[in-house]
């Protein structure tokens, strides 16, 4: 590959985008290497397409290393199939919805477990024919709420989607280990910094979902690492240890106190300790007590939920989500509190809930001898050194307080602290929700028909493009990894006639040794002008043919550690070649 910057269709620009705010959509569109054409939709130009094609070409490579089978489905999908699935409605405003000319329905297709499911069980139907795994990279379409970053989060964007079949868990099992190396193997290749992170709270079983992020301050997705090993986790996964039950025998009994105007915990601790009790209080001494309401699917009746966590705590709100999955969750409104009067706001404690048979789920710390200030069920009173495990019994527990920057790793090595991250993969069990509902078999040996299981896994392709840049950047522009660079090496001539013919020359050598070149041959652009798009290009390795030229000497510059060394101008293809063999 030869690109000559002088017929090249490229304009860069100094200014960054006016509606720009992270580093890779600034970068990319300064470099040319995209351009918006509506609000989440993009064009990609020559650089910007070789790019997006060494992101599909690693993609694909790992893919079909692990027997993977590429296709072409069409985004252009009826409405049908994801009716059957209850998707046309599940998806709401996130759909692209249209409609032919014979208003029949359409969509284009956000994702596309449906078809894939469809043409599996159009075409086998025996165990013989399994597994079977195939994938394709693809426009998908989401009518985003926001759109941002530029192709961060597009409403077209291109995404590697793959679709494992299987006649058994185990298989399906074994087709997800094999995304997961695959992913690893990809993620590395570009050259990202990344963890994976499991998307679902332990309680369904191990790793049924899990997703990879690539760690970037601009990133949307939180999630917690350690400062003592390579625990990465989701904020909902974190699963906090348990301390061990204590003792009960010998401490103080529980009693009830007149504390009036307590109905924070702040106040109510202020109150404790201007009360002269003799001890200190903190708000980690209170057990804060949230009533929310719960519906299982399909259920009519919401049902009350009492969830008790340290006061010093907030309950997260995405964790108490996550643990009651599939149910839904909401909070108490006044209608609700007039309805059970034995909830008494700002005091509730766990004996009203207990007696009335309300479910009451505690903080995996509230252990057996752990003793509590909590509500007495009472406007303006509270009980003290109520002992659980002697004075009430929990439900049961649930994890749902917000995790704390300090707080105990849980794998028992290092303290958690909140970084930020990109979801450029996600692989998941989906199991049978797809081929129940296109009921899809495989008949076995005996004849008998076997439900198919499988699993989905996407890579956000152009969303890897620029997560890549926003890992891979400084103030001058992109640092490319070699792997995705548009090219391997950018042959800079800065002269008037000569420099540039002598660039062209190298730049024909080099491209005869099987590299793939950018060359800058545009006659009347300043070398400063040269030298700025070539640090904004972001091309690894660089060959500037200037003034030295007349003595023989060109120098050779590496974008990413910015070391410039002048060489012989014999020297120069072999150890530019080197350069980008190394
Ligand atoms: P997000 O939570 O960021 O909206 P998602 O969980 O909805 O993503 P998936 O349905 O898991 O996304 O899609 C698979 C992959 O496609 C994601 O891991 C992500 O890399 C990519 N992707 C999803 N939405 C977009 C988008 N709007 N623009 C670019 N890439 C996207
Ligand atoms: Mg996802």
């Amino acid at each position: 590959m030869l690109l000559r910057m002088s017929t090249l269709f490229l304009r860069t620009l100094r200014e960054d985008p006016a509606d720009a705010e992270v580093p890779s959509h600034k970068l990319l569109v300064r470099g040319g290497f995209v351009r918006r054409a509506a609000p989440g939709v993009y064009s990609w130009l020559p650089l910007g397409k070789l790019v997006l094609e060494n992101v599909s070409r690693v993609v694909r490579e790992e893919m079909d290393a692990i027997g993977a089978q590429e296709v072409l489905l069409p985004a252009l999908l009826p409405k049908e199939y994801y009716e059957a699935t209850g998707r046309w409605t599940e998806y709401g405003d996130t759909l692209f919805r249209l409609k032919d000319r014979k208003g029949a329905d359409y969509l284009l297709g956000p994702t596309h477990e449906e078809l894939f499911t469809l043409l599996v069980k159009g075409e086998y139907s025996s165990y013989k024919d399994f597994p079977v795994v195939l994938y394709q990279i693809q426009e998908k379409f989401r009518d985003e709420a926001r759109p941002r970053a530029g192709v961060l989060r597009g409403r077209e964007f291109h995404m590697k989607d793959s679709y494992s079949f299987d006649i058994d868990d185990e298989g399906l099992q074994a087709s997800y280990d094999a995304h997961r190396a695959a992913y690893i193997r990809i993620f590395d290749r570009l050259g990202l910094e990344y963890v994976v992170v499991s998307a679902t709270s332990g309680a369904m079983g191990g790793s049924a979902s899990e997703e990879f992020l690539a760690v970037a301050a601009t990133g949307e997705d939180t999630f917690v690492r350690s400062t003592g090993s390579d625990y990465a986790a989701n904020v909902e996964a974190v699963a906090t240890p348990a301390p061990s039950a204590l003792p009960v025998e010998g401490l103080p009994e529980a009693r009830v106190h007149h504390t009036p105007d307590t109905a924070t915990i702040r106040t109510l601790v202020d109150f404790l300790n201007a009360a002269g009790l003799g001890r200190d209080f903190s708000e980690a001494d209170t057990l804060k007590n949230l009533l929310v309401k719960t519906r299982e699917p399909g259920a009519k009746d919401w049902e009350l939920l009492g969830v008790g966590v340290p006061g010093d705590r907030e309950v997260d709100l995405k964790r108490l989500e996550a643990a009651l999955e599939p149910a839904e969750v909401a909070l108490l409104d006044e209608a609700d509190f007039a309805a059970h009067p034995f909830l008494a706001k700002g005091y509730i404690g766990p004996r009203a809930l207990i007696d009335n048979k309300v479910r009451y789920l505690v903080d995996p710390r509230v252990v057996t001898g752990t003793s509590w200030v909590t509500g007495a069920d009472e406007t303006d009173h509270h009980v003290l050194d109520l002992v659980a495990g002697r004075d009430f019994t929990p439900d049961g527990t649930i994890d749902v307080a917000e995790v704390r920057d300090g707080d105990p790793s849980p794998d028992g090595r290092g303290t958690l602290y909140t970084a930020r991250g990109i979801e450029i993969g996600h692989i998941f069990q989906l199991g049978r929700k797809y081929t129940d509902a296109f009921a899809v078999d495989a008949l076995g040996p005996d004849g008998k028909p076997t439900r198919v299981t499988m699993g989905s896994y996407g890579i956000g392709v152009s969303r890897a493009v620029a997560s890549i840049v926003e890992q891979s950047h400084d103030d001058k522009g992109i640092v490319w990894p070699r792997e995705v660079a548009p090219a391997d090496v950018h042959v800079v001539g800065t002269g008037k006639g000569e420099q540039i013919e002598e660039a062209l020359r190298i730049a024909g050598e080099l491209r005869a040794r099987g590299l793939r070149v950018l060359v800058d041959d545009r006659k009347g652009v300043s070398p400063g002008v040269k030298f700025t798009d070539a640090e904004l290009l972001g091309i690894p390795t660089a060959v500037i043919v200037g003034r030295g030229l007349k003595d023989g000497i060109v120098e050779l510059r590496d974008r990413a550690t910015g070391e410039r060394e002048e060489i012989a101008l014999a020297d120069v293809v072999d150890r530019a070649e080197a350069a980008c063999k190394a």
